[in-house]
C-alpha cells in the first residue's frame, strides 16, 4: 500500500545492499529520489543497533540491524544527489569476512509514513550554556561521534530529560552560534555541534531543569521534525520574518540561509516582538547584521517599554503590518514566517490573510 501511494507520488521503493573490504563494510542505499541531500540521512550506532533513516517526502526508509561484527565508533555519509544513492562507509574493528551485515531490528528493510516512526533518540553532551538576555541562554549540544544528524532549516527537534522519574519532552529549534559568522554548509563543517537559545521559565517543567546541567551533562535529541521546506525560498524576492519572544529561534537559520543562498532576494525585513528591551534575543548582532547586508532590516515592537523607549510599541496590529510588508515591486515574490506565542501568530495569520496573502505566501511555525 505504501509502495502504491509512493507510485502516485511518482517514487519507487528504496533498497539496499552492502559490500566490504578488508577493512570496511559500504551500505549503499538507492532512494531513486532526486531531491536527496547529507539533511535526509540520519544514522546512529549505539550499543548494538546500527540505525539509518531515509527520509524521503513524509516517508521514512528505514536500515536497522544488530550488526554481525564489532565496528570503530565513526563512520562517512555520502550522497551521489543526481541519482539518489546514498553510502554509509563503516570502518571494521578487525578484518575479518562479513558473511552478513546483521540481524534484523525494528522496521529494518522498510518504508513507513515518518509520523508513524516513532521519535528517535541519542544522547547529546552539554558543552557550554551562555546567557543571552536576563532569562534566555545559547546552549550547545555536542553529537556522539556515532551519529549523523543535520537539522534542515525550519525545523525543530525534541529535547529529553528525565525529571523525577518521568520521561519530559519539549520541541526547540536549533540555532546557529551566530548571526554573523559566514553562514557555512554543515557539509564542510562537518558539524557536531547542535546550538539552541531556549528561554528558563521559573515556574516551568523543563527548562528549570535543563539550565540545572552541568557541562558534560547528556540531554537526548530526536530526530528532526518540522513541515518548512526550503523550496519555498524558490525565486523568493521579499522574505518578511514576524518573530515574538524565542518565536525568533526558527528565524535565525532562515535568516542565514536565505541571505547566503537566494540569489533572487532582494529584501529581508524582521519585525521582531517582545515585553522589554531586555527581552530582545542578540540585538546588537541583528543591528549589525542590517548595518554589514543592505538587504535586511530589523524593526523591534515592545508590548511593555519603558517611559525611554521612543521605538514602535504594542501588539501586533493592522497598522504595525500595513508598514511592514512593502513589497520591493508589486509583483515580487513573497514568503511571510510568522513564529511566537500561538495568540500572537494565529491573530498575525488573520491579520496577514485579511491583506490578501495567499496560504502559500505565509508560512507559521507550531508544534
Ligand atoms: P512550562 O511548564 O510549559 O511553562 C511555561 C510557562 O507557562 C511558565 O511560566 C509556567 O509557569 C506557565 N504555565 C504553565 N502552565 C500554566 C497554566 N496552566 N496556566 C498558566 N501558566 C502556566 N522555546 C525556546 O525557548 N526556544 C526554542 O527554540 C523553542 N522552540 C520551540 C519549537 C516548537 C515547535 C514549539 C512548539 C515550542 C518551542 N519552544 C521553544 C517552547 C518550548 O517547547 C517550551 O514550551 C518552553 O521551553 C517552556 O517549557 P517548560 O516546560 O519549561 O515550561
Ligand atoms: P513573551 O511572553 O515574551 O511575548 C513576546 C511577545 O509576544 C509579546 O511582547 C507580544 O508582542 C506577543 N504576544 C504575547 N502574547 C500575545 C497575545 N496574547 N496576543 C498577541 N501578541 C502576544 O513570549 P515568550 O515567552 O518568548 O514565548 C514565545 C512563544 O513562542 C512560546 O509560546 C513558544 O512555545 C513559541 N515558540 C514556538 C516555536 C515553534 O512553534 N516553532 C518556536 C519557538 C518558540
Amino acid at each position: 500500500q505504501v509502495a502504491d501511494t509512493l507510485a502516485k507520488e511518482g517514487c519507487s521503493s528504496p533498497s539496499y545492499d552492502w559490500f566490504q573490504t578488508d577493512s570496511s563494510v559500504t551500505i549503499v542505499i538507492y532512494t531513486k529520489q532526486k531531491d536527496i541531500n547529507l539533511d535526509s540521512v540520519i544514522v546512529d550506532h549505539q550499543d548494538d543497533s546500527f540505525r539509518a533513516e531515509i527520509l524521503i517526502k513524509d516517508y521514512s526508509y528505514i536500515i536497522h540491524v544488530e550488526l554481525s561484527h564489532e565496528i570503530e565508533e565513526d563512520f562517512s555519509v555520502r550522497v551521489v544527489e543526481n541519482v539518489g544513492k546514498i553510502e554509509i562507509v563503516l570502518k571494521k574493528k578487525e578484518n575479518a569476512s562479513w558473511k552478513r551485515l546483521g540481524h534484523p531490528l525494528e522496521n529494518h528493510n522498510s518504508l513507513i509514513l515518518r509520523k508513524d516512526t516513532g521519535l528517535y533518540y541519542r544522547k547529546c553532551r552539554l558543552i557550554s550554556k551562555e546567557g543571552v538576555t536576563h532569562d534566555t541562554k545559547l546552549f550547545c549540544l555536542m553529537l556522539p561521534p556515532s551519529t549523523h544528524l543535520q537539522v534542515p532549516v525550519g525545523q525543530h527537534v525534541y529535547l529529553k530529560l528525565t525529571i523525577t522519574g518521568t520521561e519530559i519532552v519539549k520541541p526547540y529549534t536549533p540555532v546557529s552560534d551566530s548571526l554573523l559568522s559566514e553562514f557555512k554548509e554543515p557539509v564542510l563543517l562537518n558539524n557536531k555541534y547542535i546550538y539552541f537559545l531556549i528561554k528558563i521559565y521559573p515556574a516551568g517543567l523543563f527548562t528549570p531543569e535543563l539550565d540545572q546541567l552541568q557541562i558534560g551533562d547528556f540531554v537526548s535529541v530526536s530526530n528532526p521534525e518540522g513541515s518548512f521546506k526550503i523550496s519555498q525560498f524558490q525565486e523568493l524576492e521579499d522574505l518578511f520574518l514576524l518573530a515574538a519572544g524565542t518565536g525568533f529561534t526558527p528565524m535565525v537559520k532562515i535568516l542565514n540561509y536565505a541571505l547566503t543562498n537566494i540569489p533572487s532576494l532582494r529584501k529581508v525585513k524582521l519585525m521582531f516582538f517582545n515585553k522589554t528591551e531586555d527581552d530582545i534575543i542578540w540585538r546588537s548582532q541583528l543591528e549589525k547584521l542590517a548595518f554589514k547586508d543592505k538587504r535586511f532590516d530589523v524593526e523591534f515592537v515592545l508590548s511593555a517599554p519603558t517611559s525611554e523607549w521612543n521605538g514602535k510599541w504594542g501588539h501586533i496590529s493592522p497598522a504595525l503590518l500595513s508598514e511592514f510588508l512593502k513589497r520591493s515591486s508589486d509583483k515580487s515574490k513573497v514568503l511571510i514566517c510568522i513564529c511566537g506565542p500561538t495568540p500572537f501568530t494565529e491573530q498575525g495569520i488573520r491579520l496577514l490573510r485579511d491583506r490578501n496573502f495567499s496560504k502559500e505566501e505565509i508560512h507559521s511555525f507550531t508544534a
